[in-house]
């Protein structure tokens, strides 16, 4: 016998005696891994903090919920509205099965999403589940494999939601799973490229869809299940171990490619033997509307799948209008964040509406709804966000130039803000000689060009315009004296040399002042591009 106190053959052990060996042993052999609760295989770390039941207090309606994705989400009105009953609806439902009063056979709100790329369907419902307040999770149908083997298990979907949940098993039951590339697990024998598996996808998903009970630890995951059993042997507390799905709201979308044509078709052959003319539907948006649960067993989905997801909502492409109400209206706009960036160096941006159109315009041309804006964006303001935090630009106007041309614009303002910031350091020369002036009662004045050499050599220094010259001059006023007394001379021209090395400048001016020569202290005495005075 081990002093573990472990006995392989005890034919007798319960689940809990065999956990409590378990965790004795690594205790002993891990230097008190049991003892860290904090510790990277912890999670959740610590007992959840019951938080306020969002769903207990649910009260929208559907005109509430609809306003508040109004905020964010610019057009789709049918689906916004359609959402914001299907929403109310369900967590409606939820609330009253709680509080024990659940209509028996209530079919649950489950949605099918249609649309293209990028015109919004995550966000609508990432907006809907953060108004709620309940945990959301989102995925691609693609990653999931029938056995779970290879790519995701459907059950890690629900075990995700427990963890946005903070582990609190309660919220985690009636969150959102949200479900992308829906169209690819179709699994139409007919057509080419689809997953073989889509079918046993289908099917398991549909095990969720109906009512199943998760584990909340996933049998692969080591770590989860070692937490568990220090939970266990630590608190006597068998962590939460199911999640049941019956209240869980299932969303799921794709483009659908190619569903138009099967609506198309089934709407001809509906005409035919009618006199009614055959229904023309010019656009595919227009079909795609159109489709009924008949054309999605047609495209290859399991009626029994379908059966599961009631509600219907279409989204449309976005048009170039439309992308650029986003940018300005949408309280999620991308230029918020832009806003943001470049405030956290202190530079202010404000964009033009023609600049925001041009951003649209050039976003549309993407072909990926309003994806298209961020991808535009990066490129016009890559260069700004690399260069402007190490100028003196405060601020700047988005322009349809701008967003034409951002490396000419960005030139440019760099030039302009160049020009001007010389420009009001020339004039802190020319203050500064005017102060020493009445300061010691000597005029002194500097060529443009004299200004012009201080400002660099200010910049240089990155020193402030006055106090350089302060102390780029800071005898000056002795030699001039001196100068003064020799030769009477009250005025003083400081030219280029003088800039480049006052101490030499004033020394020659002196000796010469003692030797009464007129060039010393004379307003204009050297160099060969000195101006008049
Ligand atoms: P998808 O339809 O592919 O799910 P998303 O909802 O993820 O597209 O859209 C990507 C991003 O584009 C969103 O996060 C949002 O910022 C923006 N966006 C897309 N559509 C809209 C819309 N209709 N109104 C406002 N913003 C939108």
């Amino acid at each position: 016998m081990s002093n573990d106190g472990y006995n392989p053959h005890s034919p007798h052990l319960t689940p809990e005696e065999l956990q409590q060996r378990f965790s004795e042993i690594l205790r002993r052999h891990f230097g008190g891994l049991g003892a860290q609760a904090g510790g990277p295989a912890a999670a959740p770390e610590r007992e959840p903090e019951p938080e306020e039941d969002p769903i207990r207090r649910f009260s929208l309606t559907p005109k509430q919920v609809r306003a508040h994705l109004d905020r964010f989400v610019i057009r789709q009105e049918e689906a916004k509205k359609v959402l914001s009953v299907a929403l109310c609806d369900h967590y409606h439902h939820v609330r009253l099965a709680l509080e024990g009063h659940e209509q028996p056979n209530y079919a649950k709100q489950n949605v099918i999403l249609v649309g293209p790329t990028g015109v919004g369907k995550t966000y609508l419902i990432r907006s809907l589940a953060e108004l709620i307040g309940v945990p959301f999770v989102k995925a691609d149908a693609t990653k999931f494999s029938e056995t779970g083997y290879v790519g995701g298990d459907v059950e890690d979907l629900v075990r995700e939601l427990y963890r946005r949940a903070n582990g609190d098993i309660r919220r985690a039951q009636y969150g959102i799973i949200y479900i992308d590339e829906i169209d690819k697990i179709a699994a139409a024998p007919n057509v080419q490229g689809r997953d073989v598996s889509g079918r046993g996808v289908q099917t398991n998903l549909l095990k969720l869809m109906e009512e199943t009970e998760v584990p909340a630890r996933s049998p692969n995951d080591i770590a989860g299940q070692l937490q568990a059993m220090m939970d266990f042997t630590q608190r006597g507390r068998r962590g939460p171990e199911v999640i049941n799905t019956r209240h869980i709201l299932f969303i799921v979308s794709g483009a659908f490619t190619g569903l138009e044509k099967i609506v198309r078709k089934r709407l001809r052959e509906a005409t035919i033997g009618f006199a009614a003319a055959p229904v023309s539907i010019e656009d595919d948006a227009a079909a795609m509307r159109q489709a009924q649960t008949a054309d999605f067993i047609e495209y290859g989905f399991e009626p029994e799948f379908i059966g599961r997801l009631p509600v219907r909502v279409f989204c449309h492409p976005l048009s170039p209008d439309d992308l650029f109400q986003i940018l300005r209206d949408s309280e999620g706009s991308i230029i918020r964040q832009y806003e943001q960036t470049f405030a956290a160096y202190g530079i202010e941006v404000l964009f033009h509406e023609d600049g925001l159109r041009a951003i649209a315009e050039k976003a549309a041309e993407e072909k990926t709804g309003a994806r298209g804006l961020m991808t535009v964006c990066e490129r016009v303001f890559r260069e700004f966000k690399y260069e402007l935090p190490s100028t003196h630009v405060r601020r700047f106007v988005v322009t349809r130039e701008l967003v034409e041309d951002p490396p000419a614009a960005l030139q440019r303002l760099l030039e302009e803000h160049d020009r001007e910031e010389r420009d009001v350091m020339r004039r802190l020369v020319h203050d500064f000689a005017e102060r020493f002036s009445r300061e010691h009662g000597l005029r002194i004045r500097f060529t443009e060009e004299a200004a012009d050499r201080l400002v660099t050599l200010a910049r240089e220094a990155g020193s402030p315009v006055r106090e350089f010259c302060a102390s780029h001059f800071k005898d000056l006023q002795f030699g001039l004296k001196l100068i003064a007394q020799n030769t009477g001379r009250q005025e003083f021209e400081l030219d280029l040399a003088a800039v480049e090395n006052p101490g030499r400048t004033l020394s020659d001016w002196v000796v010469a002042s003692y030797r009464g020569e007129a060039a010393a202290g004379d307003a204009a005495p050297k160099g060969p591009d000195a101006p008049n005075p």
